[in-house]
């Protein structure tokens, strides 16, 4: 039985281009970027390499980008960082959509005498922008709103937002995670001070991620240790990583515009035969304004569990909602936040696509679906 992976929001598949660009630096180039000697050189040439790639292609300075071990640490960064350095304000605005990395981090600032004002969603999933305008103000040391979710795809107005934060003084942090790769990201047209996002969404290797922190941008450290990354992240430098990030947010970018095209009629083609299927299916988020490769569907009076659970033994991969909440029994907090009940919540499947599936696939899936659901 041949696999059909439709959970590229989970991860997806080192390319194999990628993985070429790695190799040196993880067979004979394996020097520490610290040493001063010509193996430690060429660490360095790698890692400056890779920053250089990721710079230009996020319209970002050389020296504004800093390697991390994923979109976990971003988040964490972000609201440690900003909290630690932020001076006599107290207040952090952000939305309750968030992923959890973001959220337990907030949690964490429970003994610090902190204002956290969550702004809701509307039945899209689109942050209230109204709310979000009359809660921060002068008061505000950060506001962070995702750009892209990782459960119903929804992208937020962060330009928007950031503009607005700006004015009130307040920094402005969005996690990209899964919009990186999906769609074209600039960090100077959106306004944000730090912007963070992870290689294994895009083809890139697991365990590395990157942040934009904006010149003169105030914040602590979050992993303290040595000099590396400018002094502001310690930890022997993962060049073989960083590498395969920047490579893989190259081709990524090359053939954006032909992928996101044929991603998003796959994944159109597929919403529609589902919801023709009269199975009381439903999608879940825009139908438009998402991330190409995201589907959420609502499966009325179907326990979702036990959906994921037959599409796995019949070979095609999905999600309840987040990975990280799948096994979880509690209904997803996005589905709730968006106005489902928790037993619709609890019928939901998030199905994400890659350049690599097929219509073929599409049509194999929608008869497996069917077959299990009537
Ligand atoms: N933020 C979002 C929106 C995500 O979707 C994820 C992972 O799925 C993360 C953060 C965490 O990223 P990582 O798995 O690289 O730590």
């Amino acid at each position: 039985m041949k696999t059909i992976y439709l959970d590229h929001a989970s991860t997806t598949r080192l390319e194999p281009k990628v993985l070429e660009k790695m190799m040196p630096y993880l067979t004979d180039t394996y020097g520490n970027a610290n040493s001063v000697h010509a193996m430690g050189r060429e660490a360095v040439n790698g890692l400056d390499e890779a920053r250089n790639i990721v710079a230009k292609l996020l319209g970002a300075e050389f020296n504004e980008i800093y390697f991390t071990s994923g979109g976990t640490e971003g988040d964490n960064w972000a609201i440690d960082g900003f909290t630690k350095l932020r001076g006599d304000k107290n207040k952090l605005v952000t939305s309750k959509i968030e992923h959890q990395a973001m959220l337990s981090s907030i949690d964490n600032l429970a003994p610090l005498d902190i204002q956290v004002k969550k702004i809701g969603v509307d039945s899209k999933g689109f942050i209230n922008l109204q709310e979000l305008k009359n809660e921060v103000d002068g008061n505000t040391y950060l506001t962070a709103v995702m750009l892209a979710n990782n459960e119903i795809g929804t992208i937020q107005p962060i330009k928007e937002i950031a503009s607005y934060a700006k004015e009130k003084g307040s920094y402005v942090f969005t996690d990209a995670v899964q919009a990186m790769g999906a769609i074209d990201i600039n960090v100077k047209d959106l306004g944000v001070d730090m912007l963070s996002f992870s290689a294994h969404k895009f083809g890139g290797p697991k365990g590395v991620g990157c942040v934009y922190i904006k010149n003169s941008t105030k914040l602590g450290n979050l992993i303290v240790g040595g000099h590396q990354e400018r002094s502001r992240r310690g930890g022997t430098s993962n060049v073989a990583g960083a590498i395969g990030l920047a490579y893989a947010l190259k081709f990524t970018r090359e053939n954006l515009k032909k992928d996101s095209e044929y991603i998003t009629n796959l994944r159109n083609y597929f919403i529609d035969k589902v919801l023709s299927l009269n199975v009381g299916a439903t999608l879940n988020g825009d139908r438009d304004n998402r991330l190409p490769n995201n589907a959420n569907i609502t499966f009325d009076g179907v326990n979702g569990e036990s959906l994921l659970y037959k599409l796995d033994l019949n070979g095609v991969c999905a999600s309840l909602g987040a990975a990280c909440s799948a096994g979880s029994i509690e209904p997803s907090y996005v589905l709730r936040e968006i106005g489902l009940s928790g037993v619709k919540a609890k019928s939901s499947i998030r199905f994400t696509f890659g350049k690599e599936n097929t219509f073929e696939e599409i049509d194999g899936v929608i008869k497996i679906l069917s077959s299990i659901l009537k």
